[in-house]
């Protein structure tokens, strides 16, 4: 099979952060907390999208980050939460965490979604923590940073046009000539047939898939049990290119070669034989091509289009490959038919672990996605915010966990870069 692979960094927007604030009106010596909440932070979400065909996107731009919440304001003004990010991906994208490995998501079907990173919560304003016991609190948190991570997508990729035509006629030099990405070959078994696909990349950031369907078919008949996978290529075949060598350089007959290559394709699939094509006579550059050209056109008529190319020169590829981008959103992709051992499940994994304890130099160095995402929100220059981040540690049990370390008064504590010293 033949995969296409990109690998990116997604971070979902940070919150806002809450504020200290307090009422101040006239006449009113001692106004209560009035600091609002930060704004959401934006969440990135996939979303699969059955017209999009490759991973090429994602090899220019790869990080996605949504953006984060507003902070609150004073007078008990919220921030605003921040739109999510979306992105389109091809139907059939498995996403895995970048890290391990792990199957995330798995979005088959058009529209399907998946939040790949979380947008934070937006931080508490001070109003929030207002009690009988602490009429005024300056305390407020900060925003929650956004959940990031790096990820792999990995596409099957399916061919939307395919090439036809006798052997040596130029059918691998004009996929060689017209695709800009090669694209990821994993686990294949006909070496030979691995240079007969690429990805075309158009000016407007489109893409589509273009393979030599001869090859898979040799392929199908000479692989038994990896015949579902070439049959997919073929189902999802949209246009067809037969590909003559105009100019008969090897002594053959391109009308002849065009009738015998349509007959062939007629047995293999009745299906395929259906679908739109176009004639490419290429070897233009080769002299005798001119009249052979002119016998063709009366031939086939106006109701097939040729278009004459020299694959050596390039010349003529371009309006090939322009036709083609303007035929291929008019086609409707056919059904494909299998699909037994295609998952149809979205999952998202939460982090699990809370904290991790380290001594580096004699510090204690305190790690993991929880605390950190505690001592990230906490407001550190206010009495209150430490005395809270404290209480913090204390419930989640990094406390005990310290003094089961032997931490003493005066051992140095570290995390999210910040060290303090410690007290009992
Ligand atoms: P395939 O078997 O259909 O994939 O054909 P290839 O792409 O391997 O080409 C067969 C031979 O024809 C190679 O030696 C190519 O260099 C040559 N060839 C391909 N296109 C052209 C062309 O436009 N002009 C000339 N003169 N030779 C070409
Ligand atoms: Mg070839």
């Amino acid at each position: 099979m033949f995969y296409d692979q990109a690998k990116i960094y997604v971070k979902g927007g940070d919150g806002g952060s809450g504020v200290v604030a307090f009422r101040r009106e006239k006449y009113v010596p001692e106004g209560g907390p009035a600091g609002g909440d930060g704004g959401r932070g934006g969440n990135v979400i996939f979303i699969a999208d059955e017209g999009l065909r490759t991973l090429v996107d994602f090899r220019y731009k790869r990080h996605y980050k949504a953006d984060r919440g507003e902070h609150g304001q004073g007078k008990n003004m919220h921030g605003k939460g921040a739109e999510d990010m979306v992105v389109r991906i091809p139907s059939g994208t498995l996403i895995k965490d970048g890290d391990t490995g792990e199957v995330l998501a798995d979005l088959t079907e058009d529209g399907q979604k998946a939040v790949v990173a979380k947008g934070g919560r937006g931080g508490r304003g001070n109003a929030r923590f207002m009690s009988n016991t602490n009429k005024a609190p300056t305390l407020a948190e900060k925003g929650e940073p956004g959940e990031e991570r790096w990820l792999i997508l990995e596409l099957k990729l399916l061919a939307d046009v395919g090439l036809v035509g006798f052997p040596n006629v130029g059918k691998s030099t004009i996929i060689s000539q017209v695709s800009a990405a090669k694209p990821k070959i994993a686990d294949y078994h006909f070496t030979t047939l691995v240079p007969n696909l690429g990805v075309v990349e158009l000016e407007d950031g489109d893409s589509f898939v273009m393979a030599d369907i001869p090859g898979l078919i040799e392929g199908a008949h000479a692989g038994a049990g990896l015949g579902h996978e070439f049959l997919r290529h073929t189902e999802r075949t949209r246009l067809i290119l037969h590909v003559l060598d105009i100019s008969g350089s090897e002594e053959r007959d391109p009308l002849e070669d065009y009738r015998i290559i349509q007959e062939e394709l007629r047995q293999y699939s009745p299906e395929l034989a259906k679908r739109p094509m176009i004639v490419v006579a290429n070897k233009m550059d080769i002299p005798g091509a001119e009249e052979n050209l002119k016998r063709l056109q009366e031939e086939l008529g106006s109701e097939t289009e040729i278009f004459p190319v020299s694959a050596a020169t390039g010349e003529g590829l371009k309006g090939v490959i322009y036709r083609i981008a303007q035929l291929l959103p008019e086609i409707p992709v056919p059904e494909i038919l299998i699909r037994e051992d295609e998952q149809h499940k979205v999952t998202h994994v939460e982090p699990t672990e809370r904290f991790i304890i380290t001594k580096e130099d004699g510090v204690f160095v305190i790690t993991g996605k929880e605390i950190e995402k505690h001592a990230k929100m906490t407001l550190f220059e206010s009495e209150e915010g430490l005395y809270r981040f404290q209480t913090i540690l204390k419930t989640m049990g990094v406390d005990g966990a310290l003094r089961a370390e032997g931490i003493k008064a005066g051992d140095k504590v570290q995390i999210v870069g910040m060290e303090f010293d410690w007290e009992d």
